[in-house]
């Protein structure tokens, strides 16, 4: 099998580089390109606002609405080489970009997509999704948010969870029960909810590494207008399917996750000399990176499966669930042997600790990976029964 690029995908990828390396503000040495977004907001919001010229601030959407109609080859390239260099991506967009965008491109009305995409395009408006709630999370169907029609209104009552950015977000993707009656799957709608709106509370919810990503979101009397339906009354699960299909596209993470070890073998050699380090004291840990260094490339492969299934307009099912499982508890094992070489340096943050303290962040992020956007348990459950063929237990 060749992975090299044809000569028009070498092409793009030296108009993306060439572009990245005049335009983009990269990190400096040992920052993160998370760090780097937030140290230099302003700076990137001009790059953000570069990368929306271009149209590749939305890479994967059609140029009628304002994305750059990239071919699933041309996204991959373009991901690979952000990640390359550390670019900053529009992290605090990607709900709207990634999710709320696409969804409304393919089951939104026109008035919807004039009056909301532009804004997602420019970078004003910031989205969450209200989908999982205390008692329906892996089992998104029994979601219980009531919506009744009143007149030209909606009354919505009921409770959100683990929302991430609500305390910033303009608008939310929220779904909804309005026929309790119904079968679980076909009694749902979706909903566009301005976070404005009276009735609505976000209460903020502390992650285990101490920083506030998400919420608990609580609806009193909501009234959203019928106008902000997307789809059908009732049918909002095909819709809310397809923004969880946008949500699992995860390629050219694999190039990421080698750069962080690659960062790692350069902090063992620069330390090699240091009989104190743990490097020295115990030697096991050098079987530890040269196994991270060959499950990257693992990660690399599967991506590379995704991405030439999509470019052949296959879907990819159990697949993609391979690629969400493997690089989630890779990139966990890339923290705790990043955490295992730097040692009691591991435990230290702020500007004086190795690599500013980011591995550690890393670590504690990284218990969240196995579970946002679909647990590791429901992925095997998917690769047991699509891909294994195996009953359902
Ligand atoms: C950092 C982070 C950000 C998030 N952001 C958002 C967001 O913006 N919007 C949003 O709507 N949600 C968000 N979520 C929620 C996320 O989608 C849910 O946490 C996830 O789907 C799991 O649901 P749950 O927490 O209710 O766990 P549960 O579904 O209650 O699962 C509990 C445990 O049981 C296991 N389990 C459940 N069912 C099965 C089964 N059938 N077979 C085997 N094991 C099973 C699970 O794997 C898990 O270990 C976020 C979560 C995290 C961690």
């Amino acid at each position: 099998m060749d992975f090299n690029d044809t000569p028009e995908e070498a092409s793009f990828r030296k108009e993306v580089r060439d572009f990245i390396l005049a335009e983009a503000p990269l990190p400096k040495k040992g920052e993160s390109g998370v760090e780097a977004l937030m140290n230099s907001w302003e700076a990137n919001l001009g790059w953000f606002k570069k990368l929306g010229q271009r149209g590749w601030i939305a890479p994967a959407w059609p140029k009628e609405y304002g994305g750059a109609g990239m071919t699933t080859v041309q996204q991959f390239i373009f991901n690979e080489e952000m990640a390359l260099h550390k670019a900053p991506r529009p992290l605090h967009m990607i709900i709207g970009l990634g999710m709320a965008g696409p969804t409304l491109i393919v089951h939104g009305t026109e008035d919807q997509k004039k009056k909301y995409l532009p804004g997602m395009l420019r970078g004003e408006d910031i989205w969450c999704q209200g989908y999982s709630e205390p008692e329906a999370g892996s089992d998104l169907a029994s979601l219980q948010t009531r919506a009744v029609r009143d007149g030209d209104d909606y009354v919505i009552n009921g409770q959100k969870i683990w929302t991430t950015v609500a305390h910033i977000a303009k608008y939310m993707i929220l779904l909804t029960r309005t026929d309790p009656d119904a079968p679980k799957h076909r009694g749902i709608t979706y909903f566009i909810l301005d976070m404005k709106s009276p009735g609505v509370e976000v209460r903020p919810l502390y992650n285990l590494g101490n920083s506030h990503e998400f919420n608990e979101v609580f609806f009193n009397n909501v009234r959203i207008p019928k106008d902000n339906v997307i789809g059908e009354e009732n049918r909002g699960w095909y819709s809310a399917v397809t923004t969880l299909d946008f949500e699992r596209s995860s390629i050219g993470s694999a190039t990421g996750m080698k750069q962080n070890v690659e960062e790692l073998i350069e902090y063992a050699v620069e330390h090699a000399n240091d009989p104190t380090s743990t490097l020295n004291t115990n030697p096991m840990l050098r079987y530890e990176l040269a196994d991270r260094m060959l499950e990257t490339e693992v990660a690399r492969m599967l991506s590379y499966r995704v991405a030439s299934m999509q470019a052949r307009g296959l879907i990819p099912n159990y697949e993609a669930s391979l690629l969400k499982l493997f690089s989630t508890e890779l990139n966990q094992r890339i923290a705790k042997t990043a955490v295992h070489i730097l040692g009691l340096y591991g435990q230290l943050k702020g500007d004086d600790a190795p690599n500013r303290g980011r591995w550690l962040a890393t670590f504690l992020r990284s218990a969240a990976y196995t579970i946002e956007g679909g647990t590791s348990e429901i992925q095997r459950n998917i690769i047991a029964q699509r891909g294994l063929g195996l009953p359902r237990d």
